[in-house]
């Protein structure tokens, strides 16, 4: 970071170089904060909430999505399904514990 001052409409404001700048830390703005220091690149995160992960990602009921709800050919589907497989991947490698109980999805009409 390299701060220097410089002049706004008269009032002095700290000016700072920095190489990315995430804006809102919920769990998307972490992980990509994360990769970012994991590349060793400087990161500067902005959250307008209290605490970090306070907002949406503080309600989430932990569920690891399997794709179900998404239309074969999505890329929402695609991304649930590499990220599903990253999730675990890390959960091995940092031994996070988890439980893989599965879903039973039941049919309530011919359309299901
Ligand atoms: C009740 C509930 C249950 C859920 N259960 C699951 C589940 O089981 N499994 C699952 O995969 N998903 C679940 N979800 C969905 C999941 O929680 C969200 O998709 C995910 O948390 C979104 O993360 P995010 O980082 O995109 O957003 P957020 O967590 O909302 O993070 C965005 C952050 O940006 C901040 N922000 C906004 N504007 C600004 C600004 N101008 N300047 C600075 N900061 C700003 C906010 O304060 C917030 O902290 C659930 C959602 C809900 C509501």
């Amino acid at each position: 970071m390299k701060p220097n001052i410089a002049s706004a409409d008269g009032v002095d404001v700290e000016q700072v170089e920095i190489q990315h700048l995430v804006v809102g830390v919920g769990v998307i703005g972490l992980a990509v904060a994360a990769e970012h220091s994991r590349r060793r690149q400087e990161v500067v995160v902005l959250e307008t909430g209290s605490r970090i992960g306070g907002g949406i990602s503080s309600r989430s009921n932990k569920v690891i999505r399997s794709r179900i709800y998404y239309r074969s050919d999505s890329l929402k589907r695609r991304s649930c399904v590499e990220g599903r497989r990253l999730l675990y991947d890390y959960y091995a490698e940092r031994g996070v514990s988890n439980w893989k109980c599965g879903k039973l999805a039941i049919a309530t009409d011919d359309r299901d």
